[in-house]
């Protein structure tokens, strides 16, 4: 079958090399060569996201870590601040872990506001927030400049973040904003193959996880970072190897190109789905608020998504339809990891000519 190149909000388009740097011969996981590998890996990922904290890494993909956080880091009840569909699996992970937690629901396409959060903090009932950075259900992003003063008013919660699509694409200083937990997966911005995950964990988070006394095994995130912290940058089991060295090789690619300079082709190319979405459709999330890594559209023209979707896919591109209820009503355009903007010029004028706009 021919490939279609993947326009859809993960897995992304991977680069050959990258794939390459898979098949890399494996090593042990107990030696020192693999110890190297981790702590290399280890201090790209420090400085993408901006941060001194440990680095969680996960042969699981984003919800594993997900489930860490909230799990590990909740001793007396957690606040879901949720504007879609990963929001509200944040919750669900919550429940099935018999976690005491609320949720805040926003109208999907809307941000979450500071004075949402202030509402819940100041009650004193919570010690553990989530927010999604970035919600690829509903293409929105929450504003964290906006969000981290309210958080760091209370030093007893520990804040979460979810940034799975968009850590790689947009700019998240970790250390500056005070989150606690910033997780991330492989297959969105950071342009890997799925199942790996990434977190940092702050001291706030470890001394937290401390206090709780049912952790689970293998998100067990002072398991984690017993093996990181004692046996030098090792893994409680046997970690996905393949993916390490694929991630390495990526870093190195991410750090090479410059982080303002991949942060910006991000923006450019966003702004540039945006106008065309505006032109022909408009945009489904508050347009403050729209994500830099994927656009999601309204569907104003009532065309059939899944047509365009088959025309799409015959002419060698993929895009996604709206996520659950959205579906049909909107449909969605990813911009992100390593992306150009040619490729989506070429997408959008093959959209162009299917729907004779
Ligand atoms: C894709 C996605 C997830 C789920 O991540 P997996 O790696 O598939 O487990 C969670 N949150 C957001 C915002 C996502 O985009």
């Amino acid at each position: 079958m021919k490939h279609k190149k993947l326009f859809i909000p993960g897995p992304v388009e991977v680069d050959s090399e990258v794939l390459k740097a898979m098949s890399t011969p494996m090593i042990g996981h107990r030696t020192a060569e693999y110890s190297e590998l981790q702590r290399g890996v280890t201090e790209k990922l420090r400085k993408l996201m901006y941060t001194k904290n440990d680095i969680v890494i996960s042969t699981s993909s984003g919800t594993g870590l997900l489930e860490m956080a909230i799990r590990n880091c909740t001793a007396k009840r957690a606040i879901v601040f949720s504007v879609g569909a990963f929001g509200n699996r944040w919750y669900q992970i919550a429940k099935s872990n018999g976690i005491p937690a609320d949720k805040h629901e926003v109208e999907w396409g809307t941000p979450i506001k500071p004075e949402m959060v202030e509402e819940y903090l100041s009650t004193g009932n919570y010690d553990l927030a989530t927010v999604t950075h970035n919600e690829t259900s509903t293409g929105l992003m929450n504003n964290l400049e906006e969000l981290a003063p309210v958080f760091n008013k209370y030093p007893d919660v520990v804040w979460c973040i979810d940034t799975v699509s968009s850590l790689g694409g947009v700019k998240i200083e970790v250390d500056r904003l005070g989150v606690d937990i910033c997780v991330s997966s492989s297959q969105k911005a950071l342009g890997l193959p799925p199942g790996l995950s990434v977190a940092s964990v702050s001291e706030k988070a470890i001394e937290r996880a401390e206090k709780v006394e049912n952790r689970g095994y293998y998100f067990d995130m002072l398991l984690l970072l017993k093996y990181i912290r004692e046996r030098n940058f090792q893994y409680p089991s046997t970690p996905s190897i393949a993916h390490m060295f694929a991630l390495e090789f990526q870093l190195n690619r991410i750090l090479k190109e410059g982080l303002d300079e991949r942060f910006e082709r991000h923006r450019e190319m966003a702004e540039r789905v945006r106008a065309w979405a505006k032109e022909y459709f408009d945009l489904f999330p508050v347009e403050e608020y729209a994500s830099n890594t994927v656009t999601c559209i309204r569907n104003t023209r009532g065309i059939s998504v899944k047509e365009l979707s088959n025309e799409l896919g015959q002419r060698g591109f993929q895009i996604s339809n709206g996520y659950g209820s959205l579906k049909e009503k909107t449909f969605r355009i990813a911009h992100m990891a390593e992306m150009k903007m040619e490729d989506i010029d070429e997408l959008l004028k093959n959209i162009e000519e299917i729907l004779k706009l």
